[in-house]
């Protein structure tokens, strides 16, 4: 008998949970700057269908460039998961 699908909340991988983001990763002078983060709008999780899986595209961190872009410009949220960072993710809104 199949299992119900069922989802749980997992961490953002875009924002880590923090439900913010900021223009630069490093910037802690620019906090005037931080925004809800676009991948969980804010809520630092997302709902995720289990068993969750990790974004194979990103990872997990839900976000491309990583390391490449931490100098200026925004990240990217990584197209296949729209930066949430799992498998068959949606946002909780
Ligand atoms: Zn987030
Ligand atoms: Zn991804």
């Amino acid at each position: 008998m199949p299992q119900t699908v069922e989802s749980r909340p997992q961490t953002c991988g875009f924002c880590d949970g923090r439900g913010v983001t900021w223009k630069k990763d490093r910037a802690a002078s620019d906090q005037d700057e931080s925004r809800a983060c676009p991948a969980c709008f804010g809520r630092g999780c997302v709902l995720v269908r289990q068993p969750a899986q990790v974004c194979p595209d990103c990872n997990g961190w839900g976000r491309i460039g990583r390391g490449l872009d931490t100098t200026g410009g925004e990240f990217q949220p990584c197209e296949e998961c729209g930066g949430m960072g799992w498998q068959d993710a949606m946002p909780l809104v």
